[in-house]
Parts: C-alpha cells; sequence; structure tokens
C-alpha cells in the first residue's frame, strides 16, 4: 500500500480510537471542560435559554450536541436551560459506539445521528459543539523546491508510520498570500470541519437556531503543522500507534467565521474561553455553588480558575457563536453588528 494523505490516517486512527473506548478523565487520554465542572455545561445552557428567550421562544426547538462524549456537558445545560423554560428535544451526533452506549444511559429520551444529514429539518436549531472539530481530520499541504505537495503517511523500512511528502502539484489548492511562502512551510485546512460549520450555518439560515463551538484554536490564519496525539495526559508521536492516541489539530476559527457567513449564518462573535465564561458570570455562578457546598469551596474556585485562566484553558480555548439571521446577538461576545444594543449577561438562577 502506497502513503495515505493526512487527512486519511487522521481519519481512520480517530474513527479507530473513539469506537472502542471512553477516553475522557483521569483514568483516560485527555480531560475536558464539562468534565472539570458543572459550571462549563451549565453557563452554556444558560446561554441557550437566554437566546431563545429574546427570539421569542420558538416552540419545537431542538438541542443538537455534535460528539457529546459522556453527555456531560448536555446534563448540565439541559439542566440549567430548563431552569429558563426551555425543554428541547435532545439529539446526538456521534459514531463511537462506546460513547454512544454511555450517552444513552445519561440521556434515555435523546436521539442519534451518524452525522448531521438526517437532523430534522423543520425546526430550530441549538447547536452544540465542544471539542468536536478538533478532532475531525486536517488535511496538510507542504511546500518544497518544486512547489506544494500533500503531506502524506507512509512507511519507512522498518515498517513504522512516518510523513511523507506526496507527488502530485498542489499549488492550486493553496491561498494566493501563502503561495510563496519559504520551503518546509506546512498549511493546514480542514475540509471535514467547515463541511460541519457550513452544514450548521446553512440549517440555522433555513430552520432558524444557534451555534456555538467552543475548541481550542486560533483566530487569524497561520502556518505550521497543529496536528498533535495525547495519550494518558501526554503528547505522543501522531505517527506511533494509530488508534491508540487521540489525534487533534488547532481549528482555524477564522476561516471557519467566514464559512459559516458565506453560508447564510450570522456570525455573533469568537471570544477567549475565559473571557466568554467571564462574561456570562461564570465568577457569580461558583458563589452560589459555594454557598450549597462551603466545604467545596476551594475546589469550586480551581475549577473556575481551570476553565478561565490564561496559562490553563481560557485563552486557548475559543467560542465561536452563530445564529439565524433573524435571531438576536448572543450573550458574552464583544458586539459585532451596529444596529442594536449587545446583548446582556445571562444571569445564573439559584438552584
Ligand atoms: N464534547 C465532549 C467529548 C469531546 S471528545 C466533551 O467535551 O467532553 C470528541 C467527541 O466527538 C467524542 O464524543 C467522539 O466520539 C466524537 N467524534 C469524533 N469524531 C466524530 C465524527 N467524525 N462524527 C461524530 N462524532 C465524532
Amino acid at each position: 500500500m502506497g502513503p495515505i494523505p493526512i487527512a486519511h490516517y487522521m481519519a481512520e486512527a480517530n474513527a479507530r480510537y473513539y469506537a472502542s473506548r471512553d477516553p475522557l478523565g483521569a483514568a483516560g487520554d485527555f480531560v475536558t471542560a464539562p468534565e472539570i465542572s458543572q459550571m462549563f455545561g451549565e453557563l452554556i445552557g444558560l446561554w441557550l435559554a437566554d437566546i431563545w428567550q429574546r427570539a421569542r421562544q420558538p416552540e419545537n426547538v431542538c438541542y443538537v450536541e455534535l460528539g457529546p462524549g459522556r453527555g456531560t456537558l448536555a446534563r448540565d445545560a439541559l439542566r440549567a436551560a430548563r431552569r429558563g423554560g426551555l425543554v428541547p428535544e435532545v439529539h446526538f451526533v456521534e459514531t463511537s459506539p462506546a460513547l454512544t452506549a454511555l450517552q444513552r444511559a445519561a440521556h434515555p429520551g435523546a436521539q442519534w445521528h451518524h452525522d448531521l444529514s438526517d437532523l430534522p429539518a423543520d425546526r430550530p436549531l441549538l447547536v452544540v459543539a465542544n471539542e468536536f472539530l478538533d478532532a475531525l481530520p486536517v488535511r496538510q499541504l507542504v511546500r518544497t523546491a518544486a512547489g506544494w505537495r500533500e503531506r502524506m503517511v507512509g512507511l519507512d523500512g522498518s515498517g513504522a508510520f512516518v510523513p511523507v511528502v506526496g507527488t502530485r502539484p498542489m499549488d492550486a489548492a493553496v491561498p494566493a498570500g501563502f503561495a510563496d511562502a519559504a520551503e518546509g512551510s506546512i498549511l493546514e485546512t480542514s475540509p471535514a470541519a467547515a463541511t460541519v460549520v457550513q452544514d450548521v450555518a446553512g440549517r440555522l439560515a433555513a430552520q432558524g437556531g444557534a451555534a456555538l463551538f467552543i475548541d481550542y484554536g486560533y483566530s487569524q490564519p497561520q502556518l505550521g503543522s497543529t496536528l498533535q496525539a495525547v495519550r494518558a495526559h501526554r503528547k505522543v508521536d501522531p505517527f506511533a500507534g494509530p488508534g491508540e492516541a487521540d489525534l487533534t489539530a488547532l481549528v482555524d476559527f477564522a476561516t471557519l467565521a467566514g464559512i459559516a457567513e458565506a453560508a447564510g449564518g450570522r456570525w455573533l462573535g469568537t471570544r477567549e474561553q475565559g473571557a466568554w465564561l467571564k462574561a456570562l458570570g461564570i465568577d457569580a455562578r461558583a458563589e452560589a455553588l459555594t454557598r450549597g457546598a462551603p466545604h467545596a469551596e476551594e475546589a469550586i474556585r480551581a475549577e473556575a480558575l481551570r476553565l478561565t485562566a490564561p496559562q490553563e484553558m481560557g485563552s486557548l480555548f475559543k467560542v465561536m457563536g452563530l445564529a439565524a439571521p433573524g435571531w438576536p446577538d448572543g450573550a458574552g461576545f464583544v458586539r459585532v453588528s451596529s444596529d442594536g444594543p449587545a446583548a446582556g449577561t445571562v444571569t445564573p438562577q439559584p438552584d
């Protein structure tokens, strides 16, 4: 078998990786925000209830989560949303049998989909995706002396996987601004993430609703490979043991915002996770939780810091908000339109 594109390699490796295990938590390979604290999902649920209320509470709205992991975010978000009067039908897009089983135990009334194609098409959608886009395959192009080529994965003499350079010229796929990049430069794109965001934005335009994409990523286009593999909370070689480690790449939020707008969606803003959670009132929520459990004050404070501190998840992680054209601004985003006031902070409700 000859070399295969990085994107095929990443897709195959992650399909194998997620199919067979629950990778989340201290005993697994990595920890995500909803597994750190209930506050994360609660604030997302309040954000959804808030924008839904200000959109005049359309009926039959669906909560749609892409890659819901253990179902923890959905559990916390739906509990908080219910306090705001929002009780949506629940739809999960998930390919992993192992994680679907965990989600089914936590959300017996939900409906599952393998991809976005058979989601309801006749009603507003409230879409949430945390650490989903980063797991989708990236394509990499590398600049050689002879021009741009696709970065591939092949086998070396000892049977180990190694990155190799493809033979077919790929110059036509490179945006003009990067065409003359230095030899060795890598340009990464994610056609799969682009397709998901395009699909969601098109549905928002046609059906109404709003979406939050949360992931670690960058706000301006950049060069360089961001492909990484994590196993047991440590970075490992992405080409060693495919299917045994979580392969991710940083998300290119600027490109995705442009794709969302081109598909008819309204981009509400992209903000660092820490600033967004603070604007939504995470400190007030932490205080409220502490009043109910004074012995846990230290732990709650540490959880909030882990989600918001710049040196933890606060800066690298970004939150991108989208909505249907007729829907209001979303809370917590710096105002991007000139018509009308910015949406305010959502008020955490007492338990
Ligand atoms: N959102 C959860 C889990 C993040 S891990 C959390 O924050 O804890 C990535 C999730 O996306 C897993 O549920 C994984 O099974 C799912 N996933 C990965 N690739 C997918 C694909 N191509 N289609 C659907 N789900 C996918």
